[in-house]
């Protein structure tokens, strides 16, 4: 089954509304310039105060982008100051939400089983989680980098039927390579988004897993996306500095004619 490749756009914390604006301007623009096919879906996952302004922007001039969050809690409502519910996002009109990005992770003390739990959440508001896994440089080292991964899709999907698998995303970024210039070579990261999509086949049938995108996240460019794609199990690239950049970004999604 053919999988549409995504390209999905990570802004971390970085941009305000008004340059967030800016930018989908200049992304659009660039892709035009190359007379993008979009025949990959291009995201971008601005901060939350941004959201609204990307959602104005892309509906008012009809571009063909689609937008999402960078988390989300797990309440819905109430006494948690400083959340965002995916209620919220959904009226937003967001597609996609980041659940246990390696920043997430590490500062934020989330363990698999909240990865899980927002990834549930997400689901349940229509939009589509796009769960994040991968190893740290000490994992890596050991040579139990595919074990450790493996153990956190597990536990994150645990509580999933197989119709919801099929239409999540999984990311799998080693955070050895997440903001350092230092990209896992397309057999490295073929050898995990393989194992993952295995695991998918034990765990839910070859059908669900012939369905579930697996993007490969970690110093994305255009200068190493053409392979990074050519490998069978990496559908998309979770891109964090590169997607700060329109012309650079656009160039990662038109991948097919670089
Ligand atoms: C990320 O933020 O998920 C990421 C992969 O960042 P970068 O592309 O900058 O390594």
């Amino acid at each position: 089954m053919a999988r549409t490749p995504l390209m999905a756009g990570n802004w971390k914390m970085n941009l305000d509304h008004l340059q967030a604006v800016q930018l989908v301007n200049e992304l659009a623009m660039a892709l035009e310039d190359r007379n993008f096919d979009y025949s990959s879906e291009v995201v971008v996952i601005p901060p939350f105060t941004d959201i609204r302004s990307v959602q104005t922007t892309i509906d008012g001039d009809n571009l063909k982008l689609a937008y999402g969050a960078q988390d989300v809690s797990l309440h819905d409502s109430g006494a948690y100051t400083g959340e965002v519910s995916a209620t919220m996002l959904e009226k937003l009109g967001c597609k996609y939400v980041v659940v246990g990005h390696s920043e997430r992770r590490e500062y934020h003390g989330e363990t698999d089983e909240i990865v899980g739990q927002k990834a549930q959440v997400v689901a349940a508001h229509n939009m589509t989680p796009i769960v994040c896994c991968g190893e740290v440089l000490e994992i890596r080292q050991q040579g139990t980098h595919v074990e450790h991964v493996l153990s956190q899709v597990r536990g994150a999907l645990a509580g999933f039927t197989g119709e919801q698998v099929a239409k999540l995303v999984i990311a799998y970024e080693p955070v050895w390579a997440i903001g350092t210039g230092e990209v896992a070579t397309p057999a490295d990261a073929e050898e995990v988004c393989g194992a993952i999509r295995q695991l998918l086949v034990d765990l839910y049938g070859a059908e669900v897993a012939e369905s579930t995108r697996i993007l490969y996240g970690g110093s994305v460019n255009s200068g190493n996306v053409k392979e990074l794609m050519a490998q069978p199990n990496v559908d998309g690239g979770l891109v964090g500095g590169a997607s700060l950049k329109a012309q650079e970004f656009a160039k990662i999604a038109d991948f097919k004619h670089l």
